[in-house]
C-alpha cells in the first residue's frame, strides 16, 4: 500500500544529527496516525551517515534510503526524493533539525482545509552567524526585486506540497535548480506557517561560501532576465558616451591647438572600459553556461542504491 505521506530528507555529511533526526520525525509522523514513509536521500556524504541510515533502514520498514554516486547538491537532492516519493502530500525538511519536525503536523492541517502548498515562513533565525542572516536577507530582496514570479521572502525549502504540485514539479526539466522558485512558479493554492529556525543540533553548515554563491546565482538567473537587461543598458549608455567624446575629440584635434599631450587619460578610460566590459561578458556567461548544462541534457543525478524498496517485485509483477 502507498504511504499518505512523504517526508524527504537530503543529507550530506550529517553523521552527527542524522540518528537523532530520523527519532524525532518518526516520533512527530507516528502521532499522525496515517501512513508515511521517510525519504533520506543521501547527496554523496564522505562520512558514515549512508551507513547509520541504511542500519535504520533495514529495522524501520517506513524508511527508504537513496544513495548518490557523488554529491550532485541540496536541490538535486531534494528533486530526487521527490521522483522516488509516493505519499499524497510531500515534505521537504532539513536533515539539521533546524526546521522543527512539529511544524509538519501543523503543514498537514494546513493541507487537509484544501491547499497545495504550504511554506513555512521563518520569523527568527537562532544559532546562524550574522553574515549568513544579512546575506540572505538581501539575497531574499534583491531576487523578488528582480522577478515577477512571486517567491515568498525567508523561506527555506522546508515545505509540504500536494502530489498534483510534486508531479507538476518532476515535469520541469532544468537543470540548475532553484527549488523553492519553482514551487511558486507553479501556481496552485499555497499558504504558509510561521516558526522559529532553530540552531542546527550538531556539525556545521554544509553550504558554503562557494555553494552559497552559486546557489545565489542560480535563483537569480532562473528566474529573472534582469542582469542582462542592466548589461544591455550599461552597454549601450557607455557607447552612447564614448560617441560624444569620439567628437570632442576630433573637434580638439581639428579646430583648437589643444592637442592631447595627455596619455593618463587616455590608459584610465581604457582600464575602465575593459573593466566594465569583461564584467558585462561575465553576466552573459552565467547565462550561457546554464544554456550549455541545460543543452547536454545529462540526468541530474546518479543513484548507486537504493534501501527499503524490498516490496520492489512484488509492485512490479502485479
Ligand atoms: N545538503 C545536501 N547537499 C549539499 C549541501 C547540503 O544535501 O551539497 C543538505 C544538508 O545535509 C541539510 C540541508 O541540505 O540537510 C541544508 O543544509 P545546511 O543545513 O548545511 O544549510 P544551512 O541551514 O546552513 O543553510
Ligand atoms: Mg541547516
Amino acid at each position: 500500500m502507498k504511504a499518505r505521506y512523504s517526508v524527504i530528507i537530503p543529507m550530506f555529511n550529517e553523521e552527527e544529527v542524522i540518528a537523532h533526526t530520523y527519532d524525532r520525525l518518526k516520533k512527530v509522523m507516528d502521532t499522525c496516525g496515517e501512513s508515511y514513509e521517510l525519504l533520506f536521500v543521501n547527496d554523496g556524504s564522505r562520512d558514515r551517515t549512508v551507513e547509520i541510515m541504511r542500519e535504520i533502514t533495514n529495522r524501520d520498514k517506513n524508511v527508504k534510503l537513496i544513495d548518490f554516486s557523488r554529491n550532485f547538491g541540496h536541490q538535486v537532492a531534494i528533486t530526487a526524493g521527490m521522483d522516488y516519493s509516493e505519499g499524497q502530500a510531500v515534505v521537504v525538511i532539513d536533515a539539521d533539525l533546524q526546521d522543527p519536525p512539529e511544524v509538519i503536523l501543523e503543514m498537514i492541517e494546513k493541507w487537509k482545509e484544501g491547499y497545495d502548498v504550504v511554506y513555512a515562513k521563518r520569523l527568527k533565525r537562532h544559532g546562524e552567524t550574522l553574515f549568513k542572516k544579512v546575506t540572505a536577507k538581501l539575497f531574499y530582496r534583491l531576487l523578488s526585486s528582480m522577478t515577477s514570479v512571486e517567491i515568498p521572502t525567508d523561506t527555506g525549502d522546508f515545505r509540504l506540497i500536494d502530489r498534483k504540485v510534486c508531479d507538476v514539479l518532476r515535469g520541469l526539466k532544468e537543470k540548475n535548480r532553484y527549488v523553492r522558485g519553482l514551487v511558486s512558479w507553479v501556481g496552485f493554492r499555497q499558504t504558509m506557517v510561521e516558526y522559529v529556525r532553530e540552531e542546527r543540533f550538531a556539525g556545521e553548515t554544509k553550504y558554503p561560501l562557494k555553494k552559497m554563491i552559486r546557489f545565489a546565482l542560480d535563483g537569480i538567473t532562473s528566474f529573472s532576465h534582469k542582469p542582462l537587461k542592466i548589461a544591455s543598458y550599461i552597454g549601450f549608455f557607455l557607447s552612447f558616451a564614448s560617441f560624444i567624446y569620439l567628437f570632442l575629440v576630433l573637434f580638439q584635434r581639428l579646430f583648437t591647438s589643444w592637442t592631447v599631450p595627455g596619455w593618463a587619460s587616455i590608459v584610465g578610460v581604457n582600464l575602465l572600459f575593459n573593466g566594465i566590459v569583461l564584467m558585462l561578458l561575465g553576466v552573459i556567461g552565467e547565462y550561457i553556461g546554464r544554456i550549455y548544462d541545460e543543452s547536454k541534457d545529462r540526468p541530474l543525478y546518479i543513484v548507486r542504491e537504493t534501501t527499503g524498496y524490498q516490496d520492489d517485485e512484488e509492485i512490479s509483477e502485479a
